[in-house]
């Protein structure tokens, strides 16, 4: 069998990780069409816009997806397009795996947190005006329906995977109406769930302290989007950092697969970074079109190396001037001769 999915390299290191990933999944010896769609920087000149249709038309078509980063311009620009294909696809539920890998030097030992984002609303619903010359507003939209959906995607993710408690995320001593809503609607969907899966909530900031001090007595957490945004990068800090943070976008119109880490342009071209988050963001996209095998002999082949320590990229090596440390495909093909010999 061969699964069309639609391949988007991206902006900056995007294209070097996006042939690092297509070399490890071909590798596991699945056999893969890949539908590839330009979008970002690239198209804007040639189309007019970071994200032409048919770049939706395509996920929206093969159901599945994997990209690189996209380059968002700050504070001014074009809208960005990992939001833009979020809401277009009602892409709603974004989970982002963290756990400690053997071989990736951090300050934690057993951290195995998952992160589920809300991703269609809160403050990036991205409804914001300049009120007069010197104030500006942003819109935060919180509502039931989304809340309720998101929060019962934690509880059934935590069913099925073996997790035992989903902790809810937010401020609703502060933002009563739009925060509390948030959690009245996790509360009443956690209450489906009593005696199945343990529910708790944190307020973020109190949250961000706890992570940093006993990330171990967490599991699952859901969030709204903006507070996963910042607590999944934490949390990719707690694992070792954003070269190891893979994720993935899911929804009733197809699903997502990207690293949690931006196009780091001043790397790109170098053949020099981290191939670990999209090739996991790979192992996701393998679970999800259930194929199990492939995904766990690509997951441990990735772990292996990263173990070995050897043929790994500079910032995996205790000194990241290590004139040995591997490039991208270096690493890819290290890992790919691991599948190999597995
Ligand atoms: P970034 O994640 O691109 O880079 C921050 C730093 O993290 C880098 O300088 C580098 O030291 C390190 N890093 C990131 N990825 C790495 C890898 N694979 N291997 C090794 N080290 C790695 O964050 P930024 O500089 O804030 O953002 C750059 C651009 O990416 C912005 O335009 C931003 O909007 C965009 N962005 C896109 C996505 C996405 O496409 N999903 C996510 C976040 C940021």
């Amino acid at each position: 069998m061969t699964y069309v999915v639609t391949l988007i390299p991206g902006d900056g290191i995007g294209p070097e990780l996006a042939d690092a990933t297509v070399h490890v999944l071909e590798a596991t010896g699945l056999g893969f069409e890949w539908d590839l769609q330009s979008a970002g920087e690239a198209t804007i000149a040639s189309e007019g816009t970071p994200l032409p249709d048919r770049v939706i038309d395509s996920i929206r078509r093969n159901g599945v997806a994997i990209k690189g980063p996209i380059t968002t311009p700050v504070g001014s620009g074009f809208r960005s397009v990992n939001v833009g294909l979020r809401q277009a696809l009602e892409l709603y539920a974004n989970v982002r795996p963290a756990r400690t890998m053997k071989g990736v030097e951090t300050r934690y030992e057993a951290v195995d947190l998952i992160i589920v984002r809300e991703n269609t609303e809160d403050l990036y619903a991205g409804i914001e005006h300049r009120v007069g010359p010197d104030a500006a507003e942003s819109i935060k939209i919180i509502t039931r329906a989304a809340s309720q959906r998101i929060a019962r995607y934690a509880f059934e993710y935590a069913l099925n995977n073996g997790r035992r408690k989903v902790t809810a995320v937010h401020k609703a001593n502060i933002m009563k109406l739009s925060d509390g809503l948030f959690l009245e609607s996790c509360q009443q969907v956690a209450a489906d769930y009593e005696g199945r899966v343990a529910f708790e909530d944190r307020i973020v900031d109190n949250m961000c302290m706890q992570l940093v001090q006993k990330p171990e007595l967490y599991d699952v957490l859901v969030c709204p989007n903006l507070y996963g945004d910042i607590v999944s990068d934490l949390a990719a800090g707690l694992i070792g950092g954003l070269g190891v943070a893979p994720g993935a976008n899911y929804g009733e119109n197809g699903a997502l697969f990207e690293p949690t880490h931006g196009s780091a342009p001043k790397y790109a071209g170098q053949n020099k970074v981290n191939p670990t988050a999209m090739m996991l963001s790979g192992v996701l996209m393998l679970r999800h079109l259930e194929e199990r095998d492939a995904a766990d002999r690509l997951e441990k082949a990735i772990s292996d190396v990263i173990a070995e320590g050897k043929d790994v990229t500079y910032d995996l090596k205790p000194n990241r001037d290590d004139p040995t440390a591997a490039g991208t495909s270096g690493m890819a093909d290290a890992i790919v001769a691991k599948l190999q010999a597995g």
